[in-house]
């Protein structure tokens, strides 16, 4: 089976949104891309995160045409492909309809920087893109759009997409979008949120590039 690794990480990573809280049923969808062959490995549309296995796991090139697997891919593989084409060095993409994130793009209000977390995305917000369809071409471009050269935006009633260089880092940084989605909530509930100022933002984003361990060459 091609991309074999690829197939087994999808599944892990499906199982761990799952638990984390991260999705519901079947919402959301995960992928990773291939540099060598440039072909992206995408979850199965509509199968549950501890019914897939990795045979379910559909590989595509990014024109959208299946090159291995016999099930069909999630319904946001335009998506998926669009960000692999467009924003190089973005090798995984993990979307969600986590609640918090999800409870903001509803109102289609960008996530502020009401804690530092925030900045593994790149940015000092996450914004939200306009509305668009599910599983349209629309819906793809307006994510990449918003999101510009950074790693998370919300969509419209919709949900939350992250990206990063592995399955690893955009899933972490689901799981970082979705904290600071809900301790924004819980200060406006609470009373009056405050702002990291964008300096500041500035310097924690700055060292996010050397947080945790070295990075092995
Ligand atoms: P799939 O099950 O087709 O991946 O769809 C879930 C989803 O979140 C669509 O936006
Ligand atoms: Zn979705």
């Amino acid at each position: 089976m091609l991309l074999q690794a690829e197939r087994e990480s999808i599944v892990e990573f499906g199982k761990r949104i799952s638990s984390s809280g991260l999705t519901k049923g079947t919402s959301g969808n995960l992928s990773i891309f291939d540099l060598d062959t440039r072909l992206m490995a995408i979850g199965p549309s509509g199968i549950g995160y501890y019914e897939t296995r990795p045979e379910d796991v559909v590989i595509m090139n990014l024109e959208g045409d299946i090159v291995d697997g016999d099930k069909k891919p999630s319904s946001e593989y335009v998506l998926h492909a669009t960000f692999y084409r467009k924003r190089p060095g973005v090798c995984a993409i993990v979307h969600t309809h986590s609640t918090y994130a999800t409870t903001f793009a509803s109102m289609r209000v960008p996530i502020k920087a009401v804690h530092y977390v925030i900045g593994t995305s790149g940015s000092a917000t996450v914004p939200c893109a306009e509305y668009a369809t599910y599983g349209t071409p629309e819906l793809a471009e307006n994510a990449l759009r918003a999101m510009g050269d950074a790693k998370a935006v919300l969509l419209a009633n919709h949900g939350l997409v992250t990206v990063g260089p592995t399955l690893a880092e955009a899933f972490s940084l689901a799981e970082n979008a979705e904290f600071v989605a809900e301790i924004y909530y819980r200060t406006l509930a609470a009373g009056s949120p405050f702002i990291l100022s964008d300096e500041e933002m500035d310097r924690v984003i700055g060292k996010f590039k050397t947080y945790g361990q070295p990075k092995k060459e």
